[in-house]
């Protein structure tokens, strides 16, 4: 390909010349704790209600589908009021092919050239990958030595580069930091202050893995019109590969995503995968309590073997320091147990798995650091 680049063949944008495509490597190996994925495939009863959802959808596949999606907003709006006891109306909820595409839903409406967005690191590194594929600057600002923001530290910034779009992971990916409210509501206001507006997106991907009184910005949305709250499928409720990510907002927000989204871009299959899901959440929400409790008791064996761990609102865990962390993600990998070398300089992350997952990088792990 760089051959054929090189001799002037394909009118690559010059800023893409030499990028490699985003990606954790997919190995085949038998603990697969890279990615964050729910552990768990789906029951059989699950199954057996996705397979016949998709049955029902394919006999309608020869025309498009419901652009709108209605019926499924509605159940994801009835999800999150049980979930989070936020209610929300049918418009106020959008859906896309993964929150990877809600952001760039969110970034084509309101980024674009001569804008800036602004996130705090180290946060998700397809961030600024959104940023480039829109044309939107992209600014990284700080977070403090805990990896939680501080609120003086945000509103300096958004004053200083007045985004018209902010980005908050929270739990935030790869440290496991949730944002308490009050650093929320400080950034809310200080985008409220930017001239010509500036929305501010909390990415709560793991939302549903948060600690007991951790609080979901849902509970602003009401009295924050410039707030976006983006949701996934892919983490608690086990559906990475289905493809299904969500953002709950005021209708106006969600108007101008509508403008944006390319035609039909959620197919009919999609849809009821999603709707056959959803009708399952209270048995998945079980399942996450318990992967709760998992990563709670990693944390504690982490920390009595002397290693430092962030603090984690999410279904994974930031683990270090180490000296060479790429030979202890090698020594894991040499025996079957696959982590993520993420975040800054010395740190690990893993992914919280089945008891048994958890057993064989406690074993891994003990030999190859020597624990
Ligand atoms: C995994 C993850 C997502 C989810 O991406 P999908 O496209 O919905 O699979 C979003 N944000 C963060 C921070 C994540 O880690």
């Amino acid at each position: 390909m760089t051959a054929d680049l090189a001799r002037g063949r394909l009118p690559l944008r010059p800023d893409l010349v030499g990028l490699e495509p985003y990606g954790a490597p997919q190995l085949d190996v038998p603990h697969l704790l890279n990615v964050n994925e729910n552990p768990y495939a789906p029951s059989p009863e699950v199954v057996a209600d996705i397979a016949a959802a998709v049955a029902d959808a394919a006999a309608g596949l020869n025309r498009y589908p419901d652009r709108d999606f209605e019926a499924l907003r509605a159940d994801l709006a009835a999800y999150l009021h049980v979930e989070s006891g936020v209610a929300l109306a049918t418009e106020q909820v959008w859906a896309a092919n993964g929150s990877n595409e809600i952001m760039l839903h969110v970034l084509q409406a309101f980024g674009g050239p001569g804008r800036t967005v602004l996130s705090f690191a180290p946060t998700y590194s397809m961030y600024p990958e959104y940023a480039r594929d829109t044309f939107t600057g992209w600014v990284a600002g700080r977070r403090e030595a805990d990896f939680g923001l501080d609120a003086d530290v945000a509103r300096t910034a958004i004053a200083e580069h007045a985004p018209s779009v902010v980005l908050l992971a929270s739990p935030n990916n790869p440290t496991g930091t949730a944002l308490p409210a009050e650093t929320v509501l400080a950034v809310l206001d200080a985008a409220a202050a930017v001239p010509g507006g500036c929305v501010v997106v909390v990415d709560e991907a793991y939302g549903e893995f948060r600690r007991a009184g951790t609080p979901s910005a849902l509970e602003l949305l009401a009295d924050h019109p410039h707030l976006a709250v983006s949701r996934t499928m892919s983490k608690a409720f086990g559906l990475a590969g289905a493809r299904v990510g969500y953002l709950a907002a005021a209708p106006a927000l969600v108007d101008a995503l509508r403008v944006v989204r390319l035609p039909y871009h959620l197919s009919a299959v999609t849809q009821a995968v999603a709707r056959a899901a959803l009708r399952h959440a209270p048995a998945l929400m079980a399942q996450v309590g318990s992967l709760r409790d998992e990563r709670d008791a990693l944390v504690v064996w982490l920390r009595e073997r002397g290693l430092t761990v962030a603090e984690s609102d999410a279904n994974f865990v930031l683990f270090g320091l180490f000296d060479d962390r790429h030979a202890i993600w090698q020594g894991l990998l040499d025996r079957g147990v696959l982590i993520r070398e993420v975040g800054p300089d010395g740190w690990l992350r893993v992914s919280v798995g089945t008891p048994q997952d958890m057993v064989a990088f406690q074993d891994a792990l003990s030999e190859v650091a020597g624990l």
